[in-house]
């Protein structure tokens, strides 16, 4: 017998959290902050915000140390209620922020375990983790400790990114932010048959590279298909790839899969990716088909925003996976 959620909010605290963005604790979309394993045990969220504000993995541009922060911190409050999904989003969905894994700037063993300790305390409690970093570094602990949760090859990642970040080795960094996808694939955490990796352009990586992920079963849907194609064609694509796969998804989104006009704050821009507007619709879609098991947001870089351009639309794609959950959980309910 599960007891009820125990929801503790002091007077004081609640009307902070109710007021204006700006006021009190910088915490993600002003919800409660918890900080220890036993208090999600009785909460009992839905959903848990878990910061990892590690960027000593970047190759370029460095800064998304910052980005958990603003992403708290920064964006502006657009308010609860979902204007196409019809729905106000926190009376179906239960959503805390974790606070952060406690990292060490230049120990990656020691930070990659806090990490995947953090994340894991999450999913181990069936509560679904949103991860905000960071490098894309971070979504080797991060997804490893879901799919500890959830089985080696049990879960298929749509990986949304201009970079593949399937690299064996960058510059000696086993763990560059180039690489996280060869890690999980190489331990078993996530198959390469289970990728899916949406959005790739540019001119990386080379003919080896790509040669290895053919090997070892990615699927790709690159942006020349949705330029060619359109989106609503490539999308009923992609869903129809991951129910092939398997109903389990972690979706993590590097926001340099938007085109630097729109998210000009990260380490690697890469010119000619989706507008805002497009990604929204396709994360919507995406949370609404599948079961989704984890989710990140990465190189969000804040010293190189303008206009809180990046920052707003990193938390428009995490508002709008929380109002496809709600819509999902106000069916059951
Ligand atoms: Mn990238
Ligand atoms: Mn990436």
């Amino acid at each position: 017998m599960t007891p009820e959620p125990h929801r503790p909010v002091p007077p004081g605290m609640r009307a902070q959290l109710d007021s204006q963005s700006y006021l009190g604790p910088a915490t993600f979309g002003m919800r409660p902050l918890l900080t220890e394993p036993e208090q999600l045990d009785s909460w009992q969220p839905d959903v848990a915000v878990v910061g990892a504000p590690w960027d000593d993995n970047t190759t370029f541009r460095p800064g998304a140390r910052f980005g958990p922060r603003a992403l708290r911190a920064s964006t502006y409050d657009p308010g609860t209620y979902h204007l196409d999904l019809g729905i106000e989003i926190f009376d179906h969905l239960e959503v805390v922020d974790y606070g952060d894994a406690v990292i060490s700037h230049g120990m990656w063993e020691l930070s990659r375990e806090a990490i995947r300790t953090r994340v894991k305390e999450v999913v181990d409690r069936g509560i679904i983790p949103f991860v905000i970093g960071g490098d894309h570094s971070i979504t080797w602990p991060a997804a490893t400790a879901v799919a500890e949760r959830h089985g080696f090859g049990a879960v298929t990642m749509i990986h949304f990114d201009a970079h593949a970040d399937t690299a064996d080795i960058l510059e000696g960094n086993l763990a560059s932010h180039g690489t996280p996808m060869r890690r999980l694939i190489e331990s078993g955490a996530i198959p390469g048959d289970k990728f899916i990796q949406v959005g790739l352009r540019g001119y990386w990586p080379g003919e080896e590279d790509q040669q290895w992920m053919r090997e070892h079963g990615l699927k790709h849907f690159m942006m020349q298909e949705f330029w060619e194609r359109g989106t609503h064609a490539v999308l009923a694509d992609l869903i129809a790839a991951g129910r092939e796969r398997g109903d389990k998804v972690y979706i993590s989104i590097d926001v340099d899969v938007l085109d630097p006009a729109f998210a000009p704050a990260t380490g690697t821009p890469e010119p000619g990716g989706f507008a805002t507007i497009d990604l929204l619709r396709i994360v919507r879609a995406l949370v609404l088909e599948f079961d989704v098991v984890g989710f990140d947001v990465m190189e969000v870089s804040p010293p190189y925003d303008h206009a809180d351009l990046t920052v707003n639309a990193a938390h428009r794609l995490i508002w709008e996976a929380f109002a496809a959950l709600a819509v999902k959980h106000r069916a059951t309910e």
